[in-house]
């Protein structure tokens, strides 16, 4: 009995695989390694290296390591980009895990994590934004994931499937023991580039947009800390283990801040300033986006551990840092030493 993490050498990934050795679990990880790296994989878990979408190969992994479960994360996640390369995104995110679906069924795979987004809200009527709200996602991305929400509760009302879907909102910080982190040079998620930019990584960032109605112009994310995140997974294995039935969750705080807020916190937790330049507003961004979190916490029993932006944005600092030092001391890891951040 194992558990197949696609995307285990990606970010959220490879906490969920610590998650998962830290309790005992027998782990397999599925990656083409297009943005994970070989080395966020343990060196004890096996790593198949492919893509998710190729039933052949899953389903040999499948019956090679016994896998039960499977906990999809590998995806294209990127807003700006699904806007600009929809059919990328409609390949990859949906139509592949189509394809995942139909080898994971014929496979006899009863239990499906899935990681989803609060991109299928769109910009909400109303924040905190729960789970009963109509989705209207703004972007192809949010539209991509969306569809196999849908996808899945079909699949789990004509088979034996049962699932739990995450609607992540905005992930940050690295594993408190600091084993894992953020590790793709050029992301473009804030806090990461908020920290890269404090470290000198980057000579400035930009803000984009400030004249959001919102309570200082900047727009509004929920930040959840990874290893919480990876912990909700954790939580709905064993929600579906238990017998548990299907379930559509948020995964966030219900706490909200600004960019700027981020910003803010940043040059006071890493003691820089640095030059932060204000843009137009960015595509597809809605002005403010916070989880309703009561269901994640009734029906999966879920308990936050590191909702604290200070203790987030040390872990990312820390990571970053240690990145850098990875990179200057050519510790020979591939991806790394391909490029500086930035
Ligand atoms: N943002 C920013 N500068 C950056 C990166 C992000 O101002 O360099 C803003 C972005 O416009 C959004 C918020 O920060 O309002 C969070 O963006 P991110 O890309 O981290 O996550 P998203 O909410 O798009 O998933």
């Amino acid at each position: 009995m194992s558990v197949l993490v696609t995307g285990g050498a990606g970010y959220i990934g490879s906490h969920m695989v610590l998650e998962l050795l830290d309790a005992g679990e027998d782990v397999v990880v599925l990656d083409d390694l297009s943005t994970g790296f070989r080395w966020a994989v343990p060196p004890q878990v096996p790593l198949v290296i492919g893509d998710f979408g190729d039933e052949n190969l899953v389903k040999d992994a499948i019956a090679r390591y016994g896998v039960t479960e499977i906990v999809h994360f590998a995806a294209k996640i990127v807003v700006p980009e699904s806007v600009a390369r929809p059919l990328l995104y409609y390949s990859n995110n949906t139509a592949k895990a189509r394809t995942l679906l139909e080898t994971a069924t014929s496979a006899g795979i009863e239990r499906f994590i899935f990681s989803s987004t609060a991109a299928v809200y769109g910009d909400p009527v109303q924040n905190p934004v729960t789970e009963d709200e109509p989705p209207k996602p703004m972007s192809p991305y949010g539209r991509s994931k969306l569809m196999v929400e849908w996808m899945l509760e079909d699949v789990s009302k004509a088979s034996n499937l049962k699932y739990v879907a995450l609607r992540y909102f905005n992930v940050a910080g690295g594993d408190p023991a600091g084993r894992a982190g953020q590790s793709t040079p050029n992301a473009t998620h804030l806090i990461k580039v908020a920290v890269q930019t404090a470290l000198g990584l980057r000579p400035k960032m930009q803000l984009f947009g400030i004249d959001y109605p919102t309570h200082d112009g900047s727009c509004v994310r929920d930040y959840i800390q990874v290893t919480d995140l990876a912990r909700a997974h954790m939580d709905a294995l064993a929600h579906l283990r238990g017998g548990g039935q299907s379930l559509v969750c948020n995964a966030g705080y219900a706490k909200g801040f600004s960019v700027i807020d981020v910003i803010e916190t940043v040059k006071r937790v890493s003691g820089r300033d640095f030059h932060v330049e204000v843009s137009e507003r960015r595509p597809g961004d809605p002005a403010a986006i916070v989880a309703g979190n009561d269901l994640i916490k009734s029906a999966l029993g879920w308990r936050p551990q590191h909702d604290d932006l200070e203790e987030i944005v040390r872990q990312a600092l820390r990571w970053e840092q240690n990145l850098a030092e990875r990179v200057s001391g050519n510790a020979g890891l591939d991806g790394i030493k391909t490029g500086a951040p930035g």
